[in-house]
């Protein structure tokens, strides 16, 4: 079995991809699941994309898609949560809120997008900045998000930043952030959560998926199990990107397994 877990639609304020269009997409690659994992970013502060998401709708275009490939694609619907340390509580009371009104999300990711209210997607985001001194920053939030809000199954691309460096290699060095990283991955694996191998990082033109070997293998090597595997596609052409290379880096680093989520429920698949 083959399943993307990391993929973004048109209720991604970020793509204007129709659902169907991704759909049909893995089909094309052989993928037999899908889960889209949409963004919600509250307090997201670029007012020209909006990380609102549309929770009946994205539930509504799934359960319609799910009924037309129903035989060939199996569709799940989860969310790419952007968290900031001071939205904990929100975040807990809008998860609540959806279940109440009968929204059970299939599985939930995790992520830091934003350093202290800005996106090192954007280029403005190094002006004047210390490049190692905004990955530390990046680590710091990171940890901050989690102990905040632990309402999540993995963590998403744990090592994003390196995406966006402007100059010099553009590659996670494991060594140079070794302590941050493991408080990371422990407070992680304490909580009973997963990590997800986005190779997203490979469409970046990055080396190495996200995160990096050295991060998958420390994640194994302190007792870590759950991992899922995600292109984070917002386009058709990204689904499934590399998953063969990107299994191969997960053997190497010591996994026989993926997970995926059914019901936020992990299950494992040999690899
Ligand atoms: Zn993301
Ligand atoms: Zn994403």
């Amino acid at each position: 079995m083959n399943a993307d877990y990391h993929l973004h639609s048109f209720f991604s304020g970020d793509s204007s991809t129709p659902t169907e269009d991704m759909v049909r997409a893995g089909l094309e690659r052989g993928l037999s699941l899908l889960c889209l994992t949409e963004h919600f970013d509250p307090d997201y502060p670029y007012p020209d994309v909006s990380m609102e998401l549309d929770v009946p709708a994205c539930f509504a275009e799934a359960r319609r898609l799910q009924a037309l490939y129903g035989k060939q694609m199996e569709l799940r619907v989860g969310a790419e949560l952007g968290l900031q340390p001071h939205l904990g509580a929100f975040l807990k009371s809008w998860l609540k809120k959806n279940l109440a009104e009968g929204f059970s999300f299939d599985f939930l990711i995790g992520s830091t997008h934003l350093v202290d209210g800005t996106d090192p997607y954007y280029p403005e985001f190094w002006n004047g900045r210390d490049q190692k001194a905004s990955v530390r920053r990046y680590l710091d939030i990171t940890l901050e998000n989690i102990s905040a809000f632990d309402g999540f199954d993995v963590y998403g691309h744990l090592d994003y930043i390196v995406r966006y460096v402007p100059d010099g290699e553009r590659r996670f060095s494991y060594p140079e952030y070794r302590e941050q990283m493991d408080a990371i991955l422990k407070l992680l694996i304490g909580k009973g959560k997963g990590i997800e191998v986005n190779t997203g990082g490979y469409k970046a033109g990055l080396p190495d998926p996200n995160p990096c070997a050295d991060v998958l293998r420390r994640y194994r090597e302190l007792g870590g199990e759950i991992i899922t595997m995600g292109s984070d596609a917002h386009t058709p052409d990204y689904v499934g990107f590399r998953f063969d290379d990107a299994k191969e880096v997960l053997r190497d680093c010591g996994f026989r397994y993926y997970t995926i989520f059914r019901e936020r429920k992990p299950e494992f698949i040999p690899l």
